[in-house]
């Protein structure tokens, strides 16, 4: 081997190892390996997706977990892929084609289509290669698209028995509405923001009573132009006279009935409240409770409809501005107070989302959920942290329907068909030829326009990445999957989902433990966001500090499922403490350019030990032991302050101190020995440091001669402690550990003393 150069060139050592590792197939495994499987799927990054530093802690977590079981022996892999992200990849190329002023109406849907795909293949891999920057030991051969043929197939497959099952319908409900991304949204994909917003309180006039008003309170006046009743509470005194009476509602002049419902709190704004079923969920229910006819008064952009009358073609809040100013000229409005609420807005966009009544295809969650609840409850899979148990239990006792169905073209096509002849609706796995009940030509049949929700693939990922519904070896050996590694975001979207399907289409678990991370903040506590400026780019980490230097400071200052509070700084802790090991690996090759022959596995005998020497061992097993059991406890960051502490303390700033004497010294049977505790120490210690900085610890591990070609840590023996009576032969025993200790803190008393007296040394 060749002489360490005087600085580690990480960016040069990254691409060469990773280009190694991939060539000789280090991350593949096969299910004919047999053995002990461990597996892990990769939470699908959008294509859209550029690596912000929450990926980069997701994935160095997963990249941790996979080193370390694979050198623990385990048959581990862990599956990439992408996912589709309906909505988010259409915006972007409606983006690109707003650029060129045209809509992809303009396109049309096949177009459209190939103008997708085209951008997928050009910028769909990005996300892909940056992943692969931080070392991201992947399986990527393995590489899946959620609308790759396969997964398209389990898709329609899953679709197809749910629909035939009767846990698929379609309905006509009120939705989340996105009117700028023009599609229905999940009640995930809304996200409830506190605004600050305005209460309108509005008279409406008393049919037969002129003069005289039941005064109704709204946020948004302009749906009023869809009410259909107003309502009050049956026991609120204040209206028991009006219940049954005939309003009119404002500038419409429509008749409208006052009704009596329990929904209505009498304490929100008069009491009274308008119902207006098409543009509120709890009205909608409560239009139904009554026998209300909905009317609907917005169209699919947010525009107001026929049915607003006058206001017609308006946008939504151009006519709420309108019409506030007509009730006040019409002496109907009674005041504007300030009013704090919660708005949901568009996950994609940002857009306020709008309640909207429409035909929406829904999957029925409550039999699905039976069995996913179990699985949790019985402990058969676990979250960690626990709290995260109860957050999933609560939300699946109370699920409701699954809204899956979206107005976009780039999705998985719903595969539901109308004969337009007899009017049969069905669902089927490939396009029909013909009806099947009245032998209508494909002429005659039409696809159900839009596509499926984005998660109706991904809640299948754990299967369907390895060939479901086909049947075979990998789904066999694989699944169920181990350890799944997310963020609490997706507990409902994603995770809850995958364990539906899993327990529904496999009969069993996706996976037995799901480790929840916390989020990566800035150090004022705030989310990183591109607004705001304070996002830490982890790609700039990785060229200025090195992939390793990004991993270990993130898994140093990250404790377990709690946020991590970080700026661009922070990363100069995993960087220093690996220019703290490059130099302890040069100070030993200064002194020997190859190590000793048995450096693998010493065979020491107690003679020879110095107390420094059992002193540095024992603290060696307590390390491999730490480290060891922090890994199986998901204590990522305590198994990174376990290598930091041993490695930068008990190995650099005290063993490679008291060794200098010797080394220097000229007893050759004594720097022998100590540079045989030297190596095998090293060397275990690198095999413990590989799943944290797996960059630097191959560099050194070839560049020490620890390992020849083909010998990769990757294969390397993950390290157990000695066993209790080797131990003891060899004295390593709490007092001596304590005796050295004792020492050490003599010896920085007497430094501290020293220089506090200016003594000359
Ligand atoms: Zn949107
Ligand atoms: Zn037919």
């Amino acid at each position: 081997m060749s002489e360490l150069p005087k600085t580690y060139d990480a960016r040069a050592a990254e691409a060469r190892w990773y280009a190694e590792w991939l060539e000789k197939g280090l991350f593949h495994g096969e299910a004919a390996a047999g053995g002990t499987p461990f597996c892990m799927v990769i939470p699908p990054p959008n294509v859209t997706g550029i690596l912000h530093i929450g990926h980069a802690l997701n994935n160095t977590l997963q990249d941790v977990l996979l080193r370390w079981r694979r050198m623990q022996g385990r048959n581990a892999i862990w599956v990439p892929g992408t996912d589709h992200a309906g909505i988010a990849t259409q915006n972007v190329v409606e983006r690109a084609l707003k650029k060129e002023g045209r809509t992809r109406d303009d396109l049309g849907r096949e177009e459209f289509l190939r103008r997708v795909w085209d951008w997928k293949t050009q910028y769909g891999d990005t996300i892909i290669r940056q992943l692969k920057k931080i070392g991201a030991a992947c399986d990527w051969p393995r590489e899946r698209f959620t609308m790759d043929e396969g997964l398209s197939r389990a898709v329609t497959e899953v679709f197809c028995r749910l629909y035939d099952e009767g846990l698929i319908y379609r309905g006509h409900y009120i939705i989340n509405w996105c009117p700028r991304c023009g599609t229905a949204l999940s009640d995930e994909e809304s996200e409830h923001r506190p605004t600050r917003g305005k209460l309108y309180y509005i008279r409406y006039p008393i049919a037969d009573e002129p003069g005289r008003f039941v005064v109704v309170a709204t946020t948004r006046p302009e749906t009023l132009l869809g009410d259909v009743a107003v309502a009050v509470n049956p026991r609120d005194p204040r209206y028991a006279a009006h219940v049954g009476r005939e309003l009119r509602l404002p500038v419409l002049g429509r008749a409208l009935p006052v009704i009596a419902d329990d929904f209505v709190a009498p304490e929100f704004g008069t009491g009274a409240v308008k119902v207006t079923p098409a543009h509120d969920p709890n009205d909608f229910d409560m239009g139904r409770r009554h026998g209300l006819t909905p009317i609907v008064v917005m169209d699919g952009q947010g525009r107001m409809n026929e049915g607003a009358g006058p206001y017609a073609g308006q946008d939504r809040f151009a006519c709420r501005k309108q019409i506030v100013a007509d009730l006040e000229a019409a002496g109907l409005l009674e005041k504007i107070e300030d009013h704090d609420h919660a708005v949901g807005h568009c996950y994609r966009c940002d857009c306020v989302v709008e309640p909207r009544l429409s035909p929406q295809w829904f999957v029925k969650m409550k039999p699905l959920a039976q069995p996913a609840l179990e699985a949790v409850r019985s402990g058969r899979i676990r979250f960690v942290p626990e709290r995260w148990n109860k957050v999933y239990t609560e939300w699946m006792e109370n699920i409701r329907d699954w809204c899956i169905s979206r107005q976009i073209w780039w999705g998985h096509r719903i595969p539901v068909y109308t004969c337009a002849a007899c009017e049969h609706e069905w669902a089927a796995r490939a396009a029909p030829g013909a009806c099947p009940t009245c032998g209508a030509g494909a002429d005659r049949l039409r696809q159900d326009p839009d596509v499926l929700d984005t998660w109706f693939s991904s809640w299948l990922w754990p299967f369907s990445v390895f060939g479901w519904p086909e049947e075979n070896a990998d789904l066999k050996f694989y699944y169920p999957t181990q350890t799944l590694c997310t963020a609490s975001e997706i507990i409902f979207f994603w995770v809850a989902r995958m364990v539906m399907a899993g327990c529904k289409f496999m009969g069993d678990i996706p996976f037995d433990t799901v480790y929840i991370h916390g989020t990566v903040r800035d150090p004022q506590g705030r989310k990183m966001s591109k607004s705001l400026g304070n996002s830490v780019d982890p790609l700039t980490i990785v060229e200025k500090y090195g992939a390793d230097a990004l991993r270990a400071s993130l898994m140093l200052l990250t404790a377990t499922g709690q946020d991590v509070y970080i700026s661009d700084e922070k990363f100069e802790l995993g960087r220093n403490f690996g220019t703290k090991i490059w130099n302890a690996a040069r100070f030993m090759q200064l002194h020997g350019a190859t190590p000793p022959p048995d450096w693998a596995a010493p065979v020491f005998t107690a003679d020879r030990l110095t107390s420094d020497d059992r002193h540095l061992l024992a603290k060696l097993d307590g390390a491999i032991a730490a480290a060891t059991e922090n890994l199986e406890r998901f204590r990522f960051n305590d198994y990174a302050h376990t290598l930091y502490d041993f490695l930068w303390h008990d190995y650099c700033d005290w063993y490679v101190e008291y060794a200098k004497d010797i080394l220097y010294g000229d007893d050759a049977a004594r720097r022998e020995h100590t540079r045989r505790v030297m190596h095998h120490v090293f060397s275990t210690a690198l095999r413990l440091l590989h799943p944290l900085m797996p960059f630097l610890s191959e560099e050194l591990w070839h560049g020490m001669g620890y390992g020849g070609a083909d010998e990769y840590l990757l294969r390397a023996a993950w390290p157990a402690p000695r066993p209790a009576d080797e131990r003891a032969a060899l004295g390593l025993t709490p007092d001596v550990v304590a005796y050295v200790d004792a020492k050490h803190e003599l010896i920085r008393a007497a430094r501290t003393l020293k220089s506090d007296l200016n003594i000359p040394p």
